[in-house]
């Protein structure tokens, strides 16, 4: 059974016209799940990840999971409003309005190599300001690791444009 086939798609959700490509179905599933965080962490095995950065929520599942198999220790990225300590913050922009990540202010040193994982790629917005963050901090993103990758949005191109090493696990047409 493929990664791609465990993942359950819900058309109109959370709104009309989307195709939501729910991972909870994977996760569900005890070689898919195992089959999912080890195809993200291998990708980035022997690179010197030192801090997985898992972007609120489910990167947070799989971030986790990544981070343990790397040996590496786990940075959540999270919305608004959510970390207690001293943080910096992120803007980005959403189809209305604008959205903000937070990650606190002494959660990465100075050249530290970062992976950041989320489970879907979509415009890239959220992970592009996620790598603005952590640039900010002064950790170094050694790469991207996504479940999902919708190509036709184009956030993978542009992460890779900026130089950013990013490895998928499955690719669905349309968003
Ligand atoms: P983006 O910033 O456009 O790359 O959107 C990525 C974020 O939105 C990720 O955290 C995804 O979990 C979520 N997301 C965007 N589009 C979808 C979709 N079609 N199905 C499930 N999650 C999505």
């Amino acid at each position: 059974v493929s990664i791609k086939s465990l993942i359950r798609t819900i058309p109109d959700y959370p709104k009309a016209g989307i195709l939501f490509r729910d991972i909870t179905t994977l996760l569900l599933d005890p070689k898919g799940l195992h089959d999912a965080v080890d195809g993200m962490a291998a990708a980035f095995a022997g690179r010197g990840v030192v801090k997985v950065a898992g972007i609120e929520a489910r990167g947070f599942i799989l971030g986790g999971a990544v981070a343990r198999q790397l040996g590496a220790g786990f940075v959540p990225v999270r919305k608004r409003g959510k970390l207690p300590w001293q943080t910096l913050g992120q803007d980005y922009a959403l189809e209305y309005g604008t959205d903000r990540v937070e990650i606190h202010t002494d959660a990465i040193a100075i050249g530290e190599p970062i992976l950041v994982v989320d489970d879907l790629i979509a415009t890239g917005g959220t992970a592009a300001a996620t790598l603005d963050l952590i640039e900010r901090t002064g950790g170094r993103v050694v790469g991207c690791a996504f479940v999902v990758d919708l190509p036709e949005l184009g956030g993978s191109r542009r992460l890779r444009a900026r130089g950013v090493p990013v490895h998928t696990l499955c690719e669905f047409e349309g968003h």
